[in-house]
């Protein structure tokens, strides 16, 4: 396969994460007979100071060209001035908003040998395994808003939540695709016993699940029950789908149950065109230039990125093998380390990676 594939490093431990990264899709591409190409371009920070602009128009039309864009990560206490003209973060909204990327995936799968790093207990988080499907682009974050003076020195606030049935349909689809290729299994969260868009999701995803996908174990969950469900019982549940608001909340805390930031990658996709693979971590500009910071939480967005955008799955499941058996070999970076634990750099991390890769 012929593939070309956009790294934005961006700033702090961005680039010292994307390039080794990089050379794991290199030797993907070696091993299996592929031909990867890979533009490198500006975003965050780093594109403010040579650009002026966080988001350059050279790096939006390469990324639209490309199958599918490798983020590092953005901002760093240089560019927090709030009175700065622009910051690193627009250049992170702008081009999901340009790439049209309605959700966000997010895996939540902790690895067996780090499952002592988890707040939960070692029996509570074994065997989890979640796929969380988040509507980006839609809902309260985007309804109308504002902020009414009132008599008194009192003001009023709204927001509102807004959501059409499309909107509602279509990452609904992606996440009853996604459960068909899992274990068949689909959980709706919402808010349907107060909200009237919850009561609109229900529908259209109730629609949906008895025509097109009645071969799913389809069910629905109140949010506030779901944030209790995650701590308590996180490996009953396979594909879960909801919007902006609450996806935000329970992804965050279902990125806790595996231990480490270093570790979680996440995708945000659309209906056609590139999709936007990244860690959830930041640029981590406390330990940038030390060569110490974690790269699988980029590998592992790279492997993603091949199985979601490019739908190489066996090879998505090489690297994540690889992790997997260097975990296993006890090779820890310095925030997975437990004390008295050797912790390996950025650089001997991957190579570890890459020779796992090799060896399968
Ligand atoms: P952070 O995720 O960058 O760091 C939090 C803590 O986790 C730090 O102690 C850091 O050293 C550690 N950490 C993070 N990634 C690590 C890795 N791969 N290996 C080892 N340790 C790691 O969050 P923060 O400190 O709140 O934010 C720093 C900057 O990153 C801010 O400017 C913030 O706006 C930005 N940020 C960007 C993104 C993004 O680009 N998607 C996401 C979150 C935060």
């Amino acid at each position: 396969m012929d593939a070309s594939f956009v790294l934005l490093s961006g700033d702090g431990i961005g680039p010292e994460i994307v390039s080794q990264a990089k050379r794991v899709l290199q030797l993907v591409s070696d091993k299996f007979g592929h031909k990867f190409r890979f533009d490198e371009h500006l975003i965050g920070g780093i594109a403010i100071d040579e650009t002026g602009d966080p988001l350059p128009q050279a790096t939006i039309d390469a990324c639209r060209a490309s199958q599918a864009v490798l983020l590092g990560a953005v901002g760093g206490p240089k560019w927090d001035d709030p009175s700065a003209k622009t910051r690193p973060e627009a250049g992170l909204l702008r081009i999901r908003k340009e790439l049209q990327l309605f959700a966000n995936l997010r895996p939540i799968r902790p690895f067996a040998e780090l499952l002592d790093a988890s707040p939960l207990k070692r029996e509570v988080v074994e065997g989890t395994d979640i796929l969380f499907y988040r509507e980006l682009t839609g809902g309260i974050y985007f309804g109308p808003s504002s902020c009414e003076d009132l008599p008194g020195g009192q003001q009023r606030a709204t927001s509102t939540m807004v959501y059409e049935t499309f909107e509602i349909e279509r990452i609904f689809r992606l996440a009853a695709e996604a459960a068909r290729s899992r274990r068949g299994k689909l959980t709706m969260v919402d808010k349907a016993n107060v909200l009237e868009v919850s009561r609109l999701w229900r529908r259209v995803c109730g629609r949906l699940a008895s025509s097109e996908y009645c071969d799913l174990d389809y069910d629905v969950v109140l949010v506030d029950a779901m944030a209790m469900h995650l701590i308590s019982r996180p490996s009953s549940f396979d594909v879960v789908v909801t919007s902006n608001l609450f996806g935000d909340i329970l992804t965050d805390e279902a990125s806790m149950l595996p231990g480490s930031l270093g570790m979680l990658p996440s995708a945000s996709v659309g209906a056609n065109g590139p999709g936007l693979f990244e860690p959830i971590h930041g640029s981590a500009p406390d330990i940038a230039g030390k060569g110490i910071a974690n790269p699988l939480a980029t590998i592992l967005a790279a492997a993603m990125m091949l199985r979601h955008s490019v739908g190489l799955q066996q090879e998505a499941d090489a690297v994540e093998a690889a992790v997997q058996a260097v975990l296993a070999a006890g090779h820890r970076t310095s925030d997975l380390a437990r004390r008295g634990e050797k912790a390996i750099g950025t650089v001997e991390m991957t190579e570890h990676v890459l020779a796992a890769l090799s060896r399968q």
